[in-house]
């Protein structure tokens, strides 16, 4: 068993997109209120007093769409300059980042995943739910902005789906070619819209790599991350094809990492929606670092056990709540 040293912080559960595989337009989500979010101090106590003491030591910042709180360049700065932070990374939509990019890169963080499911400006409006409204322009900007300023790696996610987006595959494919970029492909995941997820269907990543394997061939190879992507390159590529697949293979036993939700709860398989711990509120009730400790490391011995319970479950329910949510 991995040891578990990898945290996925949401740091807000809104978004400016609605992603249809994510929070689907009809969707009734109930946000939390301002007063439920971690505060900027009591995550930092948080990560100082508990997560840090019993051995984490990465961290993903993710959301909902994590730009959209206002004091994400501070918590950027305040984790990136604690001196146990070992790695420091961001999930984003991209579509702040453009005039973020550098105020990010300055604070500290330079490793960055921009979501972007389509080339196609139609499909990426469509799917992002902003029918009308071209946001694919500035998330490519953002994309670019990320690129000048040096962020590496730059790790691209396109989440597959069936008649969608899948006959753009080669063409994300290509821009590891000439780009230092990491394509990262996601097997579509039935949490979120369990409706569309019935409707459309998933493609197992080895789909994919045949079809480019057809294409360019394709080698085995490696990329800086805490991911539990299969990583190849197209030989002679600048860039890498990271492969993430969940729904295909179980990679419980190499799971490093827990979630920790905007509001506080601590959650150890993302699976799961019943061994979780309230932080926030045994924070603000004044529990002591040591007694938060306590809980965390409880959660920590049994999560070998819950992975593998999930595991033995199958991934093919559907998840009450969406990946904006739990922290993605
Ligand atoms: N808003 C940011 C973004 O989209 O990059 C960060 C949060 S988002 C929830 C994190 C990741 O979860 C994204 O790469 C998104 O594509 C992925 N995701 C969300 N719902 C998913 C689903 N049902 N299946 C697979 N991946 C999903
Ligand atoms: Fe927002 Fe990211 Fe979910 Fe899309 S995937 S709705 S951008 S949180």
């Amino acid at each position: 068993m991995n040891q578990v040293d990898y945290l996925r912080i949401s740091l807000i559960d809104r978004c400016n997109f609605r992603c249809q595989y994510c929070m689907p337009a009809d969707a009734e989500i109930e946000y939390l209120l301002q007063q439920n979010l971690l505060t900027f101090d009591e995550l930092l106590t948080l990560l100082k007093e508990v997560f840090i003491p019993v051995g984490f030591t990465r961290f993903r910042l993710t959301g909902g769409e994590p730009l959209l709180r206002p004091d994400a360049v501070e918590i950027v700065r305040a984790i990136a300059s604690l001196p146990e932070t070992q790695d420091l990374s961001m999930t984003t939509n991209g579509f702040l980042l453009a005039n973020k990019a550098q105020e990010l890169y300055d604070a500290g963080l330079r490793r960055i995943n921009i979501s972007l499911d389509s080339l196609d400006p139609d499909t990426f409006n469509e799917i992002i739910g902003n029918r009308g409204r071209d946001r694919w322009q500035s998330v490519w900007d953002g994309i670019q902005a990320a690129y000048q300023v040096g962020f590496d790696p730059l790790k691209l996610n396109v989440v597959v789906i069936p008649g969608v987006n899948d006959s753009e595959v080669l063409d994300l494919a290509a821009f590891t070619i000439d780009r230092q970029w990491h394509v990262r492909f996601i097997e579509f995941m039935p949490i979120g819209n369990g409706q569309l997820f019935e409707n459309r269907g998933w493609i197992p990543s080895e789909d994919l790599r045949g079809q480019i394997r057809l294409r360019w061939g394709l080698t085995e190879s490696s990329v800086r991350g805490n991911g539990p992507a299969d990583v190849f390159r197209i030989p002679g590529a600048k860039g890498t094809l990271g492969f993430i697949s969940q729904m295909s293979e179980c990679f419980c036993d190499r799971c490093n990492r827990m979630r920790l939700s905007a509001d506080g709860w601590l959650r150890p398989c993302l699976l799961n929606e019943t061994e979780q711990i309230d932080l926030k509120t045994a924070l603000r009730e004044g529990a002591s670092g040591a007694e938060l400790r306590k809980k965390v490391s409880y959660l920590l011995g049994i999560k070998p056990e819950i992975n593998f319970k999930q595991r033995d479950s199958g991934t093919t329910g559907t998840y009450s709540r969406t990946m904006s949510q739990i922290g993605g």
